[in-house]
């Protein structure tokens, strides 16, 4: 199974992810993790990514799609895998297709995430994630039980540095203009559903789950 998780930054592509993920075992392939990390070891790609990913900007193509095709070579991604903040312009769609031709695969659906402006200020300003697991909290809707601590692992909690207001909104603007014509693009594949993402998580999880039910990627609930 291999899908597409589209959508503004806040629009819970991450949430959602980590769900299917923990109901069906092929990994989330989410460059911003990727990058995050490579930043924080001070690899060669995190001192080229950093100026990028802190003031909102897209890191260029050649070093995403470099990334992600080492990834998705790898074992554990053999039976499938959720992409989660990729691809994120055009030219990265057209580049995942001829690698995808290469390897011979092929995207079962892509879920485009579509969500308020509102909401998405008001999600990714309250939005907290652990240092050491990744786990995604919202101070509002689903905090953790001790103040910013992981409930999982007792990780500290931090707000990214590109979830403060100014950045949050560089990051819009440039989704609106590089990744939202990525949903015409997927729409003529015919391969695209629309989830509104201002509604509760089990209602948006319940759409994507029956739509791949419906195409036969996952046979009575279960994925094999
Ligand atoms: P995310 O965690 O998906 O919100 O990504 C955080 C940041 O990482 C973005 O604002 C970009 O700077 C960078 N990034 C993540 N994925 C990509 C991508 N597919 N193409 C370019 N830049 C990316």
């Amino acid at each position: 199974m291999i899908i597409i998780l589209l959508g503004p930054p806040g629009a819970g592509k991450g949430t959602i992810a980590d769900k299917i993920n923990s109901l069906v075992p092929i990994p989330v392939i989410a460059t911003g993790d990727i990058l995050r990390k490579a930043i924080e070891s001070g690899s060669d790609l995190g001192e080229k990514a950093k100026s990028y990913v802190v003031s909102g900007k897209l890191v260029p193509d050649e070093y995403i799609i470099k990334i992600v095709e080492d990834r998705i070579t790898e074992s554990d991604c053999e039976k499938g895998f959720i992409f989660d903040g990729f691809p994120r312009t055009i030219n990265q769609a057209k580049a995942l297709d001829l690698v995808f031709k290469r390897l011979n695969k092929d995207i079962d659906q892509v879920f485009y995430f579509d969500i308020s402006y509102e909401t998405i200020i008001n999600r990714l300003s309250a939005r907290r994630v652990c240092t050491r697991c990744g786990a995604i909290y919202n101070l509002k809707y689903d905090p953790p039980e001790k103040a910013d601590l992981c409930n999982k692992c007792g990780g500290k909690l931090i707000q990214r540095v590109d979830d403060q207001e100014e950045t949050i909104k560089k990051r819009i603007d440039v989704y609106n203009e590089e990744t939202s014509p990525l949903i015409s693009y997927y729409e003529k594949m015919n391969i695209l559903t629309k989830i509104n993402a201002d509604q509760d998580l089990e209602d948006r999880f319940k759409i994507l789950w029956n739509r791949l039910t419906e195409i036969g990627v996952i046979k009575n609930s279960k994925l094999w």
